[in-house]
């Protein structure tokens, strides 16, 4: 075991502030990280804040982040796929079981006994492990991911969280060239969703609530963007989509968008608000929708991700900050103030 300096909430009422944590010593499938880039997903203020608390309940001291990139220092004596100096990535996931259908059809993310990369049960050290708002990890190989060299690093850290989340229904309910494909919320998730659809060859629109963001939703790769509190707008786009992908992260109207839908169209829940949304069954029955969620994203996914991500350029859109501003920041998004993911510079962890 060692210690490594992290940032850190003592309660659901505490601002984050530095710390040091316990890290387990190098087991032989084991991967040490140095953490160079962490990304901010608004999962992070939902757990520190315990805003999931029904079904998910904090455990403090938390230490967030999973959108980790950093660069291996050190690998155990059976780690095949890295070596000191390599470029390594962690996202929502450090462990699950291995055995069970999930995980045999190769679906960890829903493994019943899959570990979260931050306040899961940590069978090595007790307690919870804590994330990436911190200087080095210890992963498991299977649960690293590489990361293409083309890549921006501090960009490239949100696409382990709101790269793989967006990517993966898009490829699960296939988004392709011809499907009309609908964007709500320009967040984080938002912004990586556009960049994926457009990618995808699909003709995207963007909804938002945020009329300054209409510019950027086109420079991301939007065809169109209505300000989805304008009815007049919504209702042009009546019947019409294949495919709806809502990352909103706060209470909203969610049958306004499957009113939307054409027949046989999906919508799938990304956003995951604390409170249960209200949902239309009559706008479900008329034309057969179907509404659906989706987590994250498989270990194999990840990886075919991230070289989608190298091939095409693509990483998130990010504001760089140093840990010091990190609760600033959880401020700054819960009014939807961030163009479009904050990632924290993680070498300001070093001045503490
Ligand atoms: P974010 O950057 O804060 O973006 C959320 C966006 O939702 C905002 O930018 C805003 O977009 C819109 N929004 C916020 N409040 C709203 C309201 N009251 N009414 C309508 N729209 C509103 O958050 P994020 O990091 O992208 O995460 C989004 C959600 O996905 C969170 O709930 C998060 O926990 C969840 N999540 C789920 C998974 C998964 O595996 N399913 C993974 C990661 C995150 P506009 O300004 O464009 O309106
Ligand atoms: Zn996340």
């Amino acid at each position: 075991m060692y210690r490594a300096k992290a940032y850190s909430a003592a309660s659901a009422t505490s601002p984050l502030a530095a710390t040091t944590i316990a890290r387990r010593d190098l087991g032989e499938q084991d991967v040490q990280i140095e953490i160079l880039f962490c990304g901010i997903c608004h999962s992070d203020l939902h757990t520190v804040r315990n805003e999931w608390s029904s079904m998910m309940p904090a455990v403090y001291p938390c230490v967030p982040g999973h959108e980790i990139v950093g660069r291996v220092t050190e690998v155990g004596s059976a780690v095949t796929k890295f070596k000191p100096g390599d470029l390594a990535a962690v996202g929502c996931m450090v462990d699950s079981d291995g055995t069970c259908p999930e995980c045999q059809a190769g679906l960890e993310q829903f493994c019943p006994n899959m570990t979260l990369t931050y306040n899961s049960p940590d069978v090595h050290l007790g307690g919870i492990t804590y994330g990436g708002y911190s200087e080095s990890i210890v992963v498991k190989e299977h649960f690293v991911l590489r990361v293409p060299s083309n890549l921006d690093l501090a960009g490239a850290a949100s696409l382990l969280c709101a790269g793989i989340t967006t990517y993966s229904p898009m490829r699960h309910w296939g988004v392709t060239k011809g499907k009309k494909v609908g964007v709500v919320g320009l967040g984080g998730l938002g912004h990586m969703a556009v960049k994926f659809a457009h990618a995808l060859g699909a003709h995207v629109v963007v909804f938002t609530t945020s009329p300054n963001k209409k510019e950027d939703a086109i420079l991301l790769g939007a065809d169109e963007v209505v300000i989805s509190r304008n009815a007049d707008e919504m209702k042009k786009h009546a019947g019409s989509f294949d495919f709806i992908l809502d990352a909103v992260s706060a209470d909203h109207d969610i049958n306004a968008y499957i009113q939307l839908l054409r027949r046989d169209g999906n919508i799938t829940l990304v956003g995951a608000p604390p409170k249960p949304l209200a949902v239309s069954a009559l706008a479900l029955l008329f034309r057969r929708r179907s509404l659906s969620g989706s987590l994250i994203g498989a270990i194999a996914e990840t990886q075919e991700m991230l070289d989608f991500c190298g091939r095409h350029n693509i990483t998130a859109d990010v504001e760089i900050i140093p840990v010091q501003k990190v609760n600033e920041a959880y401020e700054r998004l819960l009014k939807s103030d961030v163009k479009y993911r904050f990632s924290i510079d993680m070498a300001s962890l070093k001045s503490i």
